[in-house]
């Protein structure tokens, strides 16, 4: 993905570099970087969205394009500030190359050949790939003087379907997702992460987050993916447009975590948490793999043998909460609330800040069966002490096997 990224990561630095903006904001536990702000009242007030046009020779209305563009802006509009989105769909007649502020490469062509793109609108069409590039989208952002005026997203693809990313509008089955080593590139995913730099986000670096590796910044149960704004992004739409007073609570788990800092293009790197001993080493782990097909890792344990679990918990919404955590085994990948719990940790603080990564002790059961591959499941408000915008992003798991 950092290949991958290349192109969207020379380009925004290409607008820093013209424009000579660098804006950080460094406030308590906050690791976003901002390009600019759209000017109030759109931003200021939720009932005044920034307003995007999806192509239509691109994102037919009802097509399933259109419906994943249409959900990944209803998530983004769940987030906690005052920031809105409008998707509209338009037409677009032949090409226009607007008089902006920064060298446009080329023109880009939609898969039908059409030239997308106008002056002043924001607009979202994919664009054909050309061989020998390495990017899969490109936001080009018009800001001066920190002031966002004008966002265009581009995905990239084969009008043939032959080279270049294999997009996917499905999040079932997850691991036919490239964050799971499978072939297809989340177009909800990336596009979440796009409409991030709409709202006016840089590339964060230093904690997992949806402006990091936006493609392994995902949630994961009972055999979907699912894309989410996360807690930085969130956090940073607060500080940059205020909070909405309507907002709703939200909190979730994910079994990815920040690894570091990519070194060549400044991305957050995600890898997935792991299970560690008593003493805190990695256990070791073997493939799941089928020979038909990829399953990951799994973590090999004893029986009543006491681990650290590692998650990431994140508040997506209005205020900070604490809660109960629960600790559960399952033998399936669908985490529940039928699932056995094996323990808690009651009054989890999650403020909406910084992301926390951590790892919770406890003791696995004496009566697992030897050789038997189990689900070691996190459920986050297990009381239902939070009325949330979204329960189903509360469960998700690492893969053990007993050996002994
Ligand atoms: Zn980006």
């Amino acid at each position: 993905m950092k290949r991958n990224n290349r192109r969207e990561k020379n380009l925004i630095v290409k607008i820093f570099g013209t424009l000579g903006l660098l804006a950080t904001l460094a406030t308590t536990g906050v690791a976003y970087e901002f390009n600019g702000t759209w000017k109030a009242p759109l931003g200021a007030n939720p009932d005044c969205p920034v307003v995007i046009h999806a192509c239509t020779t691109s994102f037919p209305v009802g097509s399933e394009w259109f419906v994943a563009l249409e959900q990944a802006v209803n998530k983004w509009n769940k987030n906690p500030s005052n920031f809105r989105f409008q998707l509209r769909s338009k037409k677009i007649v032949g090409g226009i190359e607007g008089r902006l502020f920064r060298p446009r490469p080329k023109p880009f062509l939609d898969v039908t050949g059409n030239l997308c793109r106008s002056r002043h609108a924001n607009e979202i069409w994919f664009g054909a790939w050309v061989a020998g590039e390495t990017g899969t989208a490109v936001t080009y952002l018009l800001s001066p003087g920190r002031q966002m005026v004008e966002a265009d997203v581009v995905f990239y693809r084969d009008p043939k379907g032959e080279v270049g990313p294999k997009w996917t509008t499905q999040m079932k089955p997850y691991r036919n997702l490239v964050a799971y080593g499978g072939p297809y590139r989340s177009f909800r995913h990336v596009a979440m992460h796009e409409l991030g730099h709409v709202l006016g986000l840089r590339h964060t670096g230093d904690q997992y987050s949806l402006m990091g590796q936006g493609f392994r910044h995902t949630g994961v149960n009972a055999g979907k993916a699912r894309c989410y704004p996360g807690e930085d992004a969130s956090h940073a739409a607060v500080e940059l447009y205020g909070l909405d007073c309507r907002a709703k609570e939200n909190l979730s788990v994910t079994h990815w975590k920040y690894s570091g800092k990519a070194n060549d293009d400044g991305y957050a790197v995600s890898v997935q948490c792991k299970v560690y001993d008593e003493c805190g080493h990695v256990l070791g782990s073997e493939d799941r793999d089928s020979s038909q097909e990829k399953l990951g890792r799994r973590f090999l344990v004893s029986r009543g043998q006491s681990v650290q679990v590692e998650f990431t918990r994140e508040n997506t919404g209005k205020s900070a909460q604490e809660v109960r955590i629960s600790y559960l085994l399952s033998e399936d990948d669908d985490i529940n609330a039928w699932d056995r719990e094996i323990a808690f940790v009651d009054g989890v603080c999650f403020e909406r800040d910084s992301v926390d990564t951590q790892k919770t002790m406890i003791q696995l059961p004496h009566d697992l069966e030897v050789g038997k591959e189990y689900f070691l499941g996190v459920w986050v408000d297990s009381e239902g002490a939070v009325d949330e915008h979204n329960e189903k992003d509360n469960w998700t798991y690492l893969v053990i096997r007993v050996k002994e």
